[in-house]
């Protein structure tokens, strides 16, 4: 599989926020969100066995933890994805997958916990999200909406309530994105979308939905890779 990073952090953006977690970073993407902060792994990274990233994993959380799936879109590497996920899985890991649900998430091991985006209209990428993969959500999943304007609030608030998200998953966050070049400052002043204004929002419509901010860009200069 092509791999651009394996490392140790804390989650950072789900109900899982706070926690050590070792994250595996895939390489590659086929969206192109607007926001995008992760465009360094899109190209390059190295090609390792299942094997060899297990092993990195053992290495960095010896006595098990979460470990993050992540990219670009960890899923285009199903094959090799599915089977390290199992591994990891029979090894004691909580496993956390989080994708872009673009792509079909039926062969996803039932005890990996997904963490699946629904694209906003402003992200560029909206209507990218694979309607059948709401049959694959069980209740431990999470569903993720980034947000950058009052538009997508108002899709993420109506696509909520109209799937009746609250009822089949964990959780359902709303995230304001970060300025794709934000640097420096660690403040949500770097978000697209004020987060004071979607909570205010968020109150005035009782959405049942969790305000989440990308806590390792408040933690760390935002531009930090990483972390
Ligand atoms: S799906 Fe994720 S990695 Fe791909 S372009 Fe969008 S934000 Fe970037």
């Amino acid at each position: 599989m092509q791999v651009t990073e394996i490392y140790k952090s804390l989650q950072g953006e789900s109900t899982y926020t706070g926690l050590p977690c070792v994250f595996v970073r895939l390489t590659g993407c086929n969206l192109r969100c607007t926001w995008c902060d992760s465009e360094y792994t899109f190209q390059g990274g190295r090609k390792l066995t299942v094997e060899e990233v297990h092993d990195e994993v053992s290495r960095l959380s010896p006595n098990g933890g979460l470990v993050e799936i992540t990219g670009g879109e960890p899923m285009l590497q199903e094959r090799e994805v599915v089977p390290l996920m199992q591994r990891l899985l029979d090894d004691g890991y909580r496993v956390l997958l989080e994708t872009s649900g673009e792509r079909l998430l039926e062969r996803v091991p039932a005890r990996v916990i997904k963490i699946v985006d629904v694209k906003c209209p402003d992200s560029g990428e909206g209507d990218t999200f694979c309607l059948e993969n709401l049959e694959a959500l069980t209740a431990h999943d999470e569903i993720k909406f980034v947000l950058s304007s009052r538009a997508d609030y108002d899709f993420a608030r109506e696509f909520t309530e109209r799937h009746r998200l609250a009822e089949q998953v964990n959780a359902v966050l709303f995230s304001p994105a970060f300025r794709k070049d934000a640097a420096g400052a660690r403040t949500s002043s770097q978000c697209l979308l004020d987060p004071q204004e979607l909570a205010e929002w968020m109150i005035a419509d009782n959405v049942p939905a969790r305000l989440a901010l990308q806590v390792h860009k408040l933690i760390w200069d935002p531009a930090t890779k990483g972390v």
